[in-house]
């Protein structure tokens, strides 16, 4: 075999088979990846692309090779890929990707994440521009997909976080108001007391001093009477009873008065107070009234409660009282019960006498309110005395009844251990 200079011609033709081969595998694999490859001269004009990317562009082979990379890249494109392989060539450093967008032939936009190099043919002397990249489309959706659920989350968070706000204002607002409501409770119940107390003091004192001058005048229209009686002309002597009549009543009014401020002011502490016991004394004051109205007054078992053990006899005898008061033909019958409901007693005294208008249900518990006349006697303070007892025991007093067939009245007392 003759040799050609240094080299012998098999060597060169090993050479050359190699290069041949080398070349073949680098086209193989071109070929076959699935990236983004473009060669460009350097005009930047496109002298080699792969398969995928022809798919990718939707161009055929002939409409790209030896066009300029124009085609699918716009100038703002175009300059990033300038940039780039200038800093690769300042730097020395292996190319960094970077995104760009190319353009496929029938318009529709597609990001890359691409790289650029340039390589250098010594023999040729030219030099080229290698772009290699990956459609990153599914990505860039994904990262738009995930955006947009954070700008609606954000949204979302702001509305709600605006609701939260609102919300935490008006509660504010509201505790605010309540704040100041139960100040202002607190001062009218102060204020309430306060007056009640001075009412209390006033009345009492008003009725014990008029006490006196009142039996004064009381004493000397009796003499009057006694004396002068069928002396002077008839008018007079009826004169003399009408006074002698308004001061009885008035002395009986003022005692009442007494009576029903001394709840107040006289009350002892609380202390066990066997109702049973207390019914027995009732029933014991009431004798006389019970025989002659022929009353039957029958009792459930009663149980022993904290209370004012005399207030609690005063409230039993002003409710029996007016059961066996307040009565017709009708045989009399008169019942008392309690009865354990949460954390209270329920008393109830019932009676089958004339009954009441349900219309004159609360007006009964005013002081000096009456329904009748003479016919039945008294001043009218029994329940309103009833009704200061039990607010001052913390319960409740009402009434309920049927015209002509009778009345409950139902009182209760606060449970606690005794
Ligand atoms: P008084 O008995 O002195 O009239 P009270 O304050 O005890 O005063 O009662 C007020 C009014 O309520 C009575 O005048 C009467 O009209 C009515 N009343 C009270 N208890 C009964 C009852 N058991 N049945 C019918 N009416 C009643």
């Amino acid at each position: 075999m003759a040799d050609i200079g240094f080299f012998s011609q098999k060597a060169i033709f090993n050479l050359l088979s190699e290069l041949s081969e080398t070349k073949s595998l680098l086209s193989n694999i071109i070929n076959s990846m699935n990236e983004f490859y473009l060669l460009l001269d350097r005009e930047n004009n496109i002298q080699a692309t792969n398969p995928y990317t022809l798919g990718l562009l939707g161009y055929k082979k002939y409409e790209l090779i030896n066009y300029s990379y124009d085609l699918i890249f716009d100038r703002e494109n175009r300059k990033k890929i300038r940039e780039s392989i200038d800093s690769l060539l300042e730097e020395k450093k292996p190319g960094i990707d970077f995104e760009v967008i190319v353009r496929r032939k029938e318009g529709k936009q597609i990001p890359l994440l691409l790289s650029a190099s340039k390589v250098w043919d010594k023999y040729t002397q030219t030099e080229s521009i290698i772009l290699v990249g990956k459609d990153i489309s599914e990505r860039k959706q994904a990262e738009k997909a995930l955006q947009k659920a954070c700008d609606e989350l954000e949204v979302r968070v702001e509305k709600r976080t605006a609701r939260l706000v609102k919300a935490k204002e008006q509660l504010e607002q509201e505790i605010t108001e309540h704040k100041q409501a139960e100040a202002r409770l607190k001062q009218t119940m102060a204020d309430l007391e306060r007056s009640n107390v001075e009412l209390e003091q006033f009345a009492y004192i008003t009725s014990h001093d008029l006490q006196e001058p009142l039996r004064m005048v009381a004493s000397y229209v009796q003499l009057l009477a006694r004396r002068y009686k069928g002396k002077l002309d008839a008018d007079a002597d009826d004169f003399i009873a009408y006074a002698v009549d308004g001061a009885t009543r008035m002395q009986q009014m003022i005692n009442d008065l007494l009576a029903y401020s001394r709840v107040g002011t006289r009350g002892s502490g609380s202390e066990p107070a066997d109702c049973e016991a207390i019914l027995d004394r009732v029933l014991a004051h009431l004798r006389v009234a019970i025989e002659e109205s022929g009353a039957v007054v029958t009792h459930d078992p009663l149980p022993t409660v904290m209370a004012d053990v005399s207030q609690l006899t005063q409230l039993f005898q002003n409710l029996i009282g007016n059961a066996i008061k307040f009565h017709d033909e009708e045989p009399l019958r008169v019942h008392i019960s309690a009865e354990q409901k949460g954390n209270e007693w329920v008393f109830s005294v019932c009676d089958n006498g004339i009954g009441i208008d349900p219309e004159y249900a609360n007006r009964i518990f005013v002081i000096f309110e009456r329904l009748h006349g003479k016919e039945y006697p008294g001043t009218g303070i029994g329940l309103a005395i009833c009704k200061r007892i039990i607010e001052r025991h913390r319960g409740r007093i009402w009434m309920e009844s049927e015209p002509g067939k009778g009345s409950t009245f139902y009182f209760t007392i606060p449970r606690s251990e005794t």
